[in-house]
């Protein structure tokens, strides 16, 4: 693994979250309330204002510290779940995690996200993401296959019902749409594998 800027990572995340917050808004509004795009970007620039104060910090620290700023920032049901994301990852990771380390680390911050949400895979959530992604990485999969992973997994929310969430109140009518934190955290995994590889 490239060596891990944390600045850059984050600017890469608040600028993603900020090219995308119409669209991300916009699936929201199709099965939810249309605030998605708006919280994301709300929290990653909160981030991205402290990003000197997290990147000071050892990896664990700084996660922990960027996790609290989501949950703070974020707002509606995502902030506390993509909280618990980094909260728990940076409980979990080394100071300088291999590859090995970060798996493990993923792997314990779902559950922690699924604790949080009581769901699980197939409810047409995050974790419809998260999930595959964490199984990429047991794989050994490369950061493009990763990426790629993630976008069709967000994709592969648009046939299921939602069975969390506020788009769970749609029931049937949640068919058809994309899980708008499903969508987010596939853009997220994208900027974060290509960022610590070095691609555009
Ligand atoms: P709200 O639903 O409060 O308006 P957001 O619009 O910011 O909050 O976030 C909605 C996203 O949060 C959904 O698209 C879904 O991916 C995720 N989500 C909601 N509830 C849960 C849950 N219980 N478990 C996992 N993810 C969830
Ligand atoms: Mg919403």
């Amino acid at each position: 693994m490239a060596a891990l800027n944390l600045a850059r990572l984050i600017t890469a995340a608040a600028d993603t979250i900020a090219a995308h917050a119409e669209e991300l808004t916009a699936l929201d509004q199709a099965i939810g309330d249309g605030d998605h795009g708006l919280n994301m970007k709300r929290g990653f620039e909160a981030v991205r204002a402290e990003a000197e104060v997290f990147s000071a910090k050892p990896l664990p620290e700084a996660l922990k510290a960027i996790g609290t700023k989501l949950v703070m920032t974020v707002g509606g049901a995502s902030g506390p779940l993509f909280g618990t994301l980094f909260m728990a990852l940076g409980k979990e990771i080394s100071a300088e995690p291999d590859r090995a380390n970060l798996t493990a680390a993923f792997g314990k911050a779902i559950e922690a996200v699924a604790a949080r949400g009581k769901s699980q895979i197939g409810q047409k959530t995050m974790l419809d993401v998260l999930q595959p992604v964490h199984d990429a990485l047991l794989q050994g999969k490369t950061a493009p296959e990763i990426a790629d992973i993630a976008d069709a997994a967000a994709e592969a929310t648009v046939p299921m019902k939602a069975l969390r969430g506020r788009a769970s109140f749609l029931g049937d009518r949640s068919i058809g749409h994309m899980d708008a934190g499903a969508r987010s955290t596939a853009l997220l995994v994208r900027t974060i594998v290509e960022t610590l590889e070095g691609q555009p």
